[in-house]
């Protein structure tokens, strides 16, 4: 690739008295994403994440990974390895539950094999963690955790925690990869906007009887949305959104009743379920950041912005800002800007924040238009559901926007 080898046979001749060109605090897979997509950028990178490798990857979370997401991990050369790991969906099945009528997609409707996957937390991680330690450009500080940032008209200096002892490294630009709490957006200033929603979700793995057939199911009820999706090793995924009071009284319940109350909402399509593990309920909220950037910070996941689990946009919107500011980051310092100047980080803010916004409000809307018993909040959602039902356009349509392809796609999945 020309880019490529002009990025690395490129040296920056604006200021050379820094330790990295930039710095990632958080090696989630939104961080791990962005340091492997820079791998061959010519950048030098810090990647710095607080938690121990295993322990970081031992989060007991799973994922609907979008079609985008990954033709990015093939873009980078990690999806081979991540691949084996996960399950694909070829049917999705969306049904409201106050209405007979139920909306199918297939792969015919949008032309692919798939139309998306579903990933555990590990599945993902590790895969990425082995590649970015293969990364020559990228120095992995981990376990190390960023405990203060100055910002300088030139650069950022930032102190590291590790092994108890301050660190202090220098570079041009530090990426806010930390999470829903980011400590770096809010030492920054940076206001966010949002609500919590009145409801939680509830995680759980559950074995079913019969084959999950590799589809996802999405069912809206008035208390909130019940997706099932399927898992290798006919395992499935259940997220089940209701109300903080009722979301904590079901997971107070012991594994029979639990699992009953489950089987109702779930019906018997998959046959008896068995519960795999332990279940977890979570706050919903919605929020966005006023800005992604400012001179020297870029934020990207979680760190920008946070929605509702309905329809699993939440890291693939994250993977999709981790592509984008590589390819920011990337054309700058090719054309000799300098990565963490405004003017360039406006690039990546304009790209993202805008298409961000469409899928919160996608996803709240949603939310809010199943979540109610209006009646002429009713009518509406049903004429919708028939127009996915019947109108081809209409369903192409919403299912792009589920699967990532509606927006602006980064150069790196463009050959896929
Ligand atoms: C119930 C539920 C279901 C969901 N389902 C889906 C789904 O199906 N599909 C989907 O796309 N999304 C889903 N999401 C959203 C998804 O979980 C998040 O969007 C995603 O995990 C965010 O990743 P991240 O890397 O930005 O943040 P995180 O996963 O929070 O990672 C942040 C990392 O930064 C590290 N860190 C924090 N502070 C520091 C510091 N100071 N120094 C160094 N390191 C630091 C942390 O240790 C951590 O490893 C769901 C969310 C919930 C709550």
């Amino acid at each position: 690739m020309v880019l490529e080898q002009l990025a690395q046979s490129y040296s920056n001749p604006i200021e050379t008295d820094f330790d990295y060109d930039l710095a990632i605090a958080g090696g989630g897979i939104i961080g791990l994403t962005l340091a492997s997509a820079l791998k061959s950028s010519g950048l030098k990178v810090a990647l710095i994440e607080a938690k121990p490798y295993s322990a970081a990857a031992a989060k007991g979370q799973a994922y609907a990974v979008h079609l985008l997401s990954g033709r990015i991990f093939a873009g980078i050369g990690v999806w081979d390895k991540i691949l084996p790991h996960i399950a694909n969906f070829r049917h999705v099945h969306l049904s409201d539950a106050d209405y007979p009528g139920v909306v199918e997609f297939e792969t015919s409707d949008l032309d692919t094999d798939v139309l998306g996957y579903v990933a555990e937390h590990q599945a993902l991680l590790k895969p990425l963690q082995e590649f970015v330690r293969q990364c020559d450009n990228v120095t992995y500080l981990c376990p190390a955790e960023v405990v203060e940032t100055r910002y300088q008209s030139s650069g950022v200096e930032i102190s590291l925690s590790i092994d108890g002892e301050v660190k202090v490294i220098r570079t041009r630009l530090i990426v806010a990869a930390d999470g829903a709490k980011s400590r770096i957006r809010q030492a920054a200033g940076i206001n966010t906007r949002g609500w919590q929603y009145w409801q939680s979700c509830i995680v759980a793995f559950v074995k079913p009887e019969k084959g999950h057939n590799n589809t996802a199911y999405e069912r809206f009820w008035s208390s909130g949305p019940f997706a099932i999706l399927p898992l290798p090793g006919n395992r499935c995924r259940i997220v089940w959104t209701a109300p903080h009071a009722e979301a904590q009284a079901l997971v107070s319940l012991d594994d029979e009743q639990f699992l009953t109350q489950l089987s109702r909402r779930a019906g018997d399509r998959m046959g008896k379920l068995t519960l795999e593990g332990d279940r977890f309920v979570f706050p919903v909220k919605l929020m966005q950041s006023d800005r992604y950037v400012m001179p020297r910070l870029a934020l990207i996941g979680d760190a920008a912005h946070c929605c509702h689990p309905v329809g699993g946009q939440g890291l693939n919107m994250g993977i999709r800002d981790a592509a984008a500011l590589a390819q920011v980051l990337q054309t700058a310092h090719i054309q000799g800007e300098d990565i963490g100047e405004l003017l360039t980080l406006k690039h990546y803010e304009r790209w993202r924040k805008r298409e961000n916004l469409t899928i919160l409000g996608f996803t709240d809307l949603l939310d809010r238009m199943f979540s109610n018993n209006l009646l002429p909040i009713v009518l509406m959602r049903r004429i919708g559901l028939l127009m996915l039902r019947r109108v081809q356009p209409v369903k192409v349509f919403a299912l792009k926007l589920m699967t990532g392809l509606k927006g602006r796609t980064p150069e790196i999945a463009q050959k896929f």
